[in-house]
Formats: structure tokens, sequence, C-alpha cells
């Protein structure tokens, strides 16, 4: 029996990307999307838990979701996702209407599962299976057009940071083998999509299980594949971004300018108590040679601050750290105890107003940053890759730089995947404003569109 299907989804990029092979699964059972997940025959809720505050959104969603079910018993109801794998039977308990409870690693389950849905409602499966079951799985891509495709190249996680849930949740490190990457990145290529984006949770110790290749490898042969005109990989650890990698970057034209490389703390203290193997020395003499290697580089971060007895001179060395390097982008959170990771054991005499504040003092901070960075790149022209077209104005489109910047831009006669060449008139904290050269060229008067 099948019928229609809603995948609501919470998280980082893995997930979403799960939430696409989970909806490749689903379609090539036959299921189609519904208009809403109340409407729905099978909902799933991917879950993400990295923080308390995304785990209690999941329990919203089924309060909202409980009369819906309660008045259409036919309904099909999974969790699956970090959630699933931390809480298991847990979840029944809260939500007793619950059919499926499946981690991470389990998801690749679901045929079976769902064909005998019917009476094998009430299944909890937290296996860590060894085998990548949904790598490779027909994804329905759910970025709009044919422009980016993620491709994960491992699941899992063998690191130890002590605030972390991953490597609870996800299991160990699986890479999946370079030729199938290469096989699926050449299908990706061959229907249009002109990004790819290698997907790991510490992308930066894949490693080919036949034939022991490397990331910068992946990276050079995926560079070489036709279409392929963009490539970016996250999220990289600082400790295990080599220098083959960083050559590798700078070396294939199709490497993005844009890297992601969470620094968690500007404190060597602090990023001790993480257990994240380097200090701040450290993550800065890297920053230093990619910068050296790839001039344009725009580096973004992920920060916790308020973590376990983090004092207030740490922070100011986080500050001064987010000063020294100039991210183009930070994700910052409030650090959130999770069950049965080693800093949850840890003394916490910072109380929660004041990482509050923190982390508003360094929002306040980025944004500043952030701004004057754009603000340099007035005048400037940049390719851009057209993403998609304003809801309110149909001629107003936005697209990325290889910096993976946003720019917005009037223009006519385009198409999600074009490349246009735009030059920078305006910049806000979070995007840039330019105007169409090659569009501009068309009708403007002469000397409008000369280069700064
Ligand atoms: N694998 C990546 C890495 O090594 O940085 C990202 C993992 S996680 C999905 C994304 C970000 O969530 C982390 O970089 C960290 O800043 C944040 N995070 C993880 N655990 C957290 C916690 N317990 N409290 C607050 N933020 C956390
Ligand atoms: Fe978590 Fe650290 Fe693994 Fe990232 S590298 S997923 S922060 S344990």
């Amino acid at each position: 029996m099948t019928g229609s299907y809603w995948i609501e989804t919470w998280g980082c990029q893995m997930n979403e990307h799960d939430s696409e092979k989970m909806a490749g699964t689903l379609e090539g059972l036959g299921y189609r999307p519904a208009a809403s997940p109340f409407d729905a025959d099978v909902v799933l809720l991917n879950t993400c838990a990295i923080r308390e505050k995304a785990e209690d959104k999941v329990y919203h969603f089924l309060d909202r979701l409980r009369p819906h079910r309660a008045a259409r018993p036919e309904m099909i109801v999974g969790v699956c996702g970090c959630v699933a794998q931390l809480v298991g039977e847990g979840i029944r308990k809260e939500a007793p209407f619950v059919d499926l409870v499946l981690g991470p690693r389990a998801a690749g389950k679901l045929p079976e599962y769902l064909a005998g849905a019917k009476d094998a409602r009430g299944i909890v499966d937290t296996t860590l299976y060894q085998d990548s079951i949904l790598a490779g799985t027909e994804s329905v891509r759910r970025q709009p057009g044919r422009v980016k495709a993620y491709v994960t190249v491992m699941e899992g996680c063998n690191k130890t940071c002590t605030y972390c849930v991953v490597p609870a949740t996800r299991g160990r490190e699986e890479s999946r083998p370079l030729e199938a990457l290469l096989t699926e990145v050449r299908r990706l290529a061959g229907e249009g999509y002109r990004e790819i984006e290698f997907l790991g949770q510490n992308v930066n110790a894949w490693r080919c299980p036949d034939t022991h290749a490397k990331l910068g490898d992946l990276l050079r042969a995926a560079g070489r594949v036709d279409g392929v005109r963009r490539l970016r990989f996250t999220t990289s650890h600082p400790l295990h971004l080599t220098s083959d990698i960083i050559a590798a970057m700078a070396e294939v034209p199709e490497v993005s300018d844009a890297l992601h490389l969470p620094v968690q703390s500007g404190s060597s203290r602090v990023l001790q108590a993480m257990k994240r193997g380097y200090d701040r020395e450290k993550y800065l003499a890297k920053v230093n040679e990619l910068r050296k290697c790839k001039p344009e580089l725009a580096l973004s971060t992920d920060v916790i601050v308020g973590f376990p007895g983090e004092t207030e001179a740490e922070f100011q060395e986080t500050l001064s750290l987010v000063r020294e390097v100039g991210f183009d982008q930070m994700f910052s959170f409030v650090y959130s105890a999770r069950p049965n990771t080693v800093a949850s054991l840890m003394r916490d005499d910072v109380p929660f107003e004041r990482k509050a504040e923190r982390l508003m003092e360094l929002q306040a901070l980025q944004r500043e940053i952030q701004l004057a960075g754009h603000q340099h790149l007035i005048g400037r022209t940049f390719e851009v890759l057209v993403e998609s077209r304003s809801r309110r104005d149909a001629e107003e489109w936005a697209g990325r730089t290889r910096c993976n910047r946003v720019v917005n831009f009037p223009g006519r006669g385009l198409a999600a995947g074009d490349f246009v060449t735009v030059r920078i008139v305006a910049a806000g904290p979070n995007s840039l404003r330019g105007e169409r050269l090659d569009d501009a060229r068309e009708g403007a008067p002469e000397g409008k569109i000369a280069l700064a």
C-alpha cells in the first residue's frame, strides 16, 4: 500500500541530505509528496540532537501531529535521525502514537519496515549498521533547480569532542569508495548540477576503503569530471586539514574559495577541555597556510560560548581570535549539555544569562566584521551562480559567488544554474547587492559598466 509522504527536517546539511535520500526511497516505493504533514499517509521527522533546543522542536511537532494521527489512525509516523538514536524507545513513551523510531544508520531499513507497517507498528531500530545503507540512494533533491547537489562521502565521526553527541548518534566513521563517489558525481554533472558539495562530519578524514585515496585525491578526480563547475566539502576539522588537502584546494580550479573551519573557541585552555586536538596558535597557523595558498579564501566557522568553566578572559580570547581571522560567516551557539558526554559532567559555574550575553556580544562583533568585509567588496566583479528568483519580484535574483557570498541582483532571461558576471554596488552584513554586467552591457549607456 502506498500513498503520500511528508518529511520534516531539522539540523545540518547531512540531515538535509539524509532526508533527500529518504524521499528518494519513498518515491521509489511509489509514495508521492503530500501538501502538508497533516494530510500525509507517512510522516517522517528527521531530527537533530546537537542541542537541547533542537530536540524540543521535535516534541512540539509531535504534539501538533497528535490530533491528526488520532483522527486518521492509518497515518504512519516515524521519528528518524539523531534524536531517534539518542532517545530510542523513550520517544514512544512520550508519544505512544509514533510507529517507527529509526536512528540515522537504520534509515535504509525504511522499505522493509513500511512494507510491514500495518502489523509492525512500534518498531525501534537504533542499530548502527556498518554499511552505508542510505549512501548512494537515488535522492529527491530539495534544492530548487539543478544548481547544487550534496554527496555523502562518509558516515559517522571518530572524534571525541567532549561536548558533542554526534559520535553517539551517528556511530563510527565509514568512508564510501572513490569509484562510487565519482560515479555519483558524473551522474549529477550529467543531470546538469553545477556545484557538488561533499559531506561528512569529519570530511577531511575521508579515505577510500579500496584504494586508500584521500580527500585531496577525491577533489582532484572530481574536478576533472565534465560539467562540474564548483566543488565544496564540509565539515572540515582543523586537525585533519592536511597540507595535501590545502594543495588540492589551490590546484583544482573548481574547488570553491570558501571553507567552513569550525574553531569552537579562541582559548587554548577551553579547546583542550573540548578535546579538539589543536590550540589557538595551531588554528591560526592553519588559517595562514590556507590564505597563502588561496588568497581569496572566505572562511566561515562555528563557535560555542559558555563551555563549562569558560572565564571572562577566555571569552575575550575568542573575541580576539574572531577579530584576528575576520571570518566571513559564523554560526555561534550557547553551550548545551548533552546526555552521556564528558562535558556534561564538568563543573559549570557560568550563569546562563552571562552565556547568553556573551553570545550577543560575539554576534554583534561578527556582524560588524561581516559588514566591513562586504563593504570592501563594493565595486568588485564576481562570477555568480544563479540560484533562485525572488518570491516578491520576478526580475530579482539571488546567487552565490565562489566565496559562497549571497548576491541579490536584478536580471531578465535567467534560469537557476546560469553563471553571470555581477558587480557589487551595495553591501549589508548578510548579503551583497549587485548589477549584472552582461545584462547592463545590452541596454545601459556606455561608461555605466566600467570595472572598478
Ligand atoms: N563535525 C562538525 C565539527 O567538527 O565541527 C560539526 C558538528 S555539529 C553538527 C555543528 C556545530 O554544533 C559544532 O561545530 C558546534 O559548534 C555545535 N555544537 C555541537 N555540540 C554542541 C553543544 N553541546 N552545545 C552547543 N553547540 C554545539
Ligand atoms: Fe562532533 Fe567533534 Fe565529530 Fe564534529 S568532530 S561531529 S564536533 S565529535
